[in-house]
């Protein structure tokens, strides 16, 4: 498996392996640590290997001397440098390179390019400080801290809206190195005293591009940062014992790493997206979301890689420390050239909230055609007859099998997304994901009875899987069936079931064997909602409406055909249901948001300016995140049509989801101020006590973070009670 989060194309892979074994031949990271002591910060052999395979020219044009690839190359270069701790002025140098690339006239390309290309020049970027053109085109100014700037021949400056290319050897140039807390590479105040700059080394209107540069490539670099802190922290759990145990049994140390994947993955998804971007001015916005999110990720995970190694992790001798202060001093840079947050929210304000396009491979038109026939169909139907038509093909559930959806495969699937946009399909929320374990699960004979009624919105199902004693341990079901001539009758109590007042049918999980492990005696049934002996009792919300219920069964007959997968085996059959209810959940389906990101934006605008000027970068920080969640989404179907097993991106987006909601609707009920709890903005209000449900239902955050550090990182189960 490839040590890279960035890389999905077997071509990123390739160049993310070679990478890492050349980084590790190199032996990075003890370069890293001989600069506590007295080891260069740009030691000669790591610039030289860079320059030999290529890194150092790899996002220049091939006429250049480059090899003409992209961000999303250099992204993938850099995230194993950030994780190997790579010392040296490789992220400035080729930060300047791309922008002189992408921005600078032919005649200037063609005479620093390639020095640039073949690391013979090493170059730095400033996009902080007060730096202006005069009119006699001289530039003056300073940027406090520029990452490389001791070590390099060429400095690209962000000066208002433009860039000036100036060499470091210029008079009125004054570079002073500064003692850095990140030894890995050098740091220097940069002071321009009326530099002289001919008008072809002035890139009109660059800065904004600089600053995207500056921003998608830091951001890969830490990502690598914030995986390498956290696989040390999870090396280390699985190791280290103490009370007997290993630590990563415990839920403390399990919850920690879960939350550092989570953010991991969020910046990587957000990473890898703004470097996929082909145009620097299409990349503005998510380069701002991808910043905002490195500069709080690396910080969190290294923090917490030496709070997990305990005592060790504070000495000298151990690396953590080296990712403390790399992650915090590339942080400090980042924050400095612009705070990300607020462009973020701009980036809303003015409807540039998009990640870069999605490019589909040719084979997606195949199923475009008929896609585009399908809704042009639908528009010319009458209302009520578009449900049926949906079903009929297969458009309602595409990714079902067929002949209920279309067995639509992940390309197909884009592709009907993108077309059907605008067109009303129905979320059949818990009914649809009941629904579909029976299509999976089912015998042909209730496949035939149960699926497609659904399908049509005639039937309405519910899951009876909650009781009073079973609820995170959902196996512990009590309520249990006798075996009688033809069927079985079922007695117990059931929990917190939504929507059971408007179902005709439950699937419930029921003990028909008591003396069986917890697990094995269970089976799944089919409960018509109308025999006799069910009671079903609404129970009111903390909304205030009944939106479940409680459920008793007092001697049910279920009918043997009635039976979902073997008997005993049930457990089964309920796991399939519990995972895709995480998938339909993590993918937007069933959830209580109630209140999106532009009614946020609108509710900060519509506040005095003092209060938006305190909330505006907790509005960034919610916004940022309720756009990565769609790129992890992105991202998994991208991963899938590459071929790629998938990714942890399921849990940690159902995670997300629900925690997300909650952000969003706590900001904007402290925005709302009193009029949110008198009355005014009942939308909100009940949007925001609604929320509360998404960490509870369909698995709670706790648990769900119990499956990411078990499942995902591998860390040991919880030891059970005997
Ligand atoms: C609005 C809503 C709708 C619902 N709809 C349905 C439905 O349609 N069908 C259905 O079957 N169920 C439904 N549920 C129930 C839901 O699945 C359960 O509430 C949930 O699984 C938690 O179970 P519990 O309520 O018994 O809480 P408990 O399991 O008792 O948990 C209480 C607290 O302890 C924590 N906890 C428990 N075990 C652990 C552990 N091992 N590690 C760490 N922390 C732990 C939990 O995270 C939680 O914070 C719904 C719930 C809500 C709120």
């Amino acid at each position: 498996m490839s040590k890279s989060a960035l890389a999905i194309t077997e071509e990123h892979i390739d160049l993310a392996d070679a990478v890492f074994g050349a980084l590790n031949r190199a032996d990075s990271r003890a370069a890293a640590r001989a600069t506590l002591e007295d080891g260069s910060a740009h030691p000669a052999a790591i610039w030289s290997a860079a320059a030999d395979l290529g890194w150092t020219g790899l996002a220049i044009a091939e006429e250049h001397g480059g090899s003409g690839f992209g961000l999303g190359e250099l992204a993938v270069v850099l995230e194993a440098q950030g994780h190997e701790l790579c010392p040296g002025p490789f992220l400035p140098s080729v930060c300047a390179a791309v922008v002189i690339d992408r921005c600078a006239p032919d005649s200037l390309r063609a005479e620093l390019l390639p020095g640039l290309a073949d690391g013979s020049t090493v170059g730095a970027l400033a996009v902080s400080g007060n730096f202006t053109i005069g009119s006699d085109s001289t530039v003056t100014g300073e940027s406090p801290a520029v990452l490389g700037a001791p070590d390099a021949g060429l400095l690209v400056v962000a000066a208002g809206d433009d860039v000036a290319v100036i060499d470091a050897t210029a008079d009125g140039v004054t570079v002073t190195a500064l003692d850095s807390m990140d030894t890995t590479r050098s740091l220097g105040s940069v002071a321009l005293r009326s530099v002289a700059v001919p008008e072809d080394r002035v890139l009109r209107g660059a800065a904004r591009k600089a600053r995207t540069v500056f921003r998608v490539l830091a951001a890969a670099e830490a990502v690598g940062v914030s995986w390498a802190t956290l696989e040390m922290a999870v090396e280390y759990a699985k190791v280290r014992e103490q009370f007997g145990r290993t630590i990563g049994t415990f839920q403390a140390v399990k919850h920690h790493a879960a939350n550092m994947l989570v953010n991991a993955e969020v910046t990587t998804a957000a990473a890898w997206d703004a470097a996929r971007a082909d145009d620097l001015d299409g990349a503005w916005f998510a380069a701002a979301v991808a910043a905002s999110h490195a500069i709080r990720t690396q910080i969190f995970n290294s923090q917490n890689n030496i709070q997990l190694h305990g005592g060790i992790g504070f000495t000298w001798e151990h690396d953590a420390h080296l990712y403390l202060r790399r992650a915090r001093t590339l942080a400090a840079l980042m924050a400095e050239a612009g705070d990300p947050l607020l462009d973020v929210v701009e980036g809303h304000r003015s409807g540039q909230a998009r990640g870069a396009s999605f490019t589909l491979p040719p084979e997606a038109e195949q199923f475009r055609e008929q896609a585009r026939e399908a809704v042009a169909k639908l528009r010319s139907m009458p209302a009520d007859q578009h449900r049926d038509y949906l079903v009929d093909s297969g458009y309602l559930v595409p990714h079902w099998p067929k002949p209920w959806g279309r067995a639509a495969e992940v390309l197909e699937q884009l592709v009907i997304e993108e077309e059907f946009s605008g067109v009303e399909r129905a979320d059949m929320g818990i009914t649809g994901w009941v629904t579909l374990t029976i299509a999976q699960a089912g015998t042909d004979d209730q496949r035939e009875r149960w699926v497609e009624p659904v399908l049509r919105g005639e039937v309405m199902w519910c899951q009876l899987f909650s009781e009073p004693g079973a609820g995170s341990d959902a196996a512990a079901v009590r309520t249990s069936a006798k075996k009688v001539d033809g069927g079985w009758r079922v007695t117990g109590q059931k929990v917190w079931t939504s929507l059971a007042h408007m179902c005709q049918w439950g699937l419930a999980t029921v003990r028909t064997d008591p003396d069986a492990p917890k697990h094995a005696g269970v089976t799944m049934m089919a409960i018509d909602m109308n025999a006799p002996g069910v009671t079903v009792n609404p129970l009111r919300g903390l909304t205030g409406h009944a939106h479940f219920n409680e459920v008793f069964f007092d001697d049910v007959f279920v009918p043997d055909a009635d039976v979902v997968g073997d008997v005993n085996k049930g457990w089964l059959v309920a796991r399939a249901t519990l995972g895709n209810e995480r998938i339909s959940i993590g993918g937007g389906s069933g959830g209580a948001t109630g209140f999106a990101a532009d009614d946020l934006v609108k509710l900060l605008d519509s506040a005095p300016q003092e209060t938006q000027a305190y909330y505006v970068r907790r509005a960034g920080e919610v916004l940022a995140e309720t756009h990565t969640l769609r790129l992890l989404n992105l991202r998994r179907i991208t991963r899938a049509i590459a071929g790629s097993e998938p990714g942890p991106e399921g849990n940690v987006t159902k995670l997300l989801l629900a925690e997300a909601g909650q952000r969003m609707t706590e900001l904007a009920m402290e925005l709302a101020g009193s009029a949110a709890v008198t009355g005014q903005t009942p939308t909100l209000t009940q949007a925001y006590l609604g929320n509360r449900a998404m960490t509870i239902a369909g698995g709670t955050s706790e648990i769900t973070r119990n499956t990411i550090a078990e499942r995902i990182l591998g860390l040991p189960r919880d030891p059970l009670l005997k």
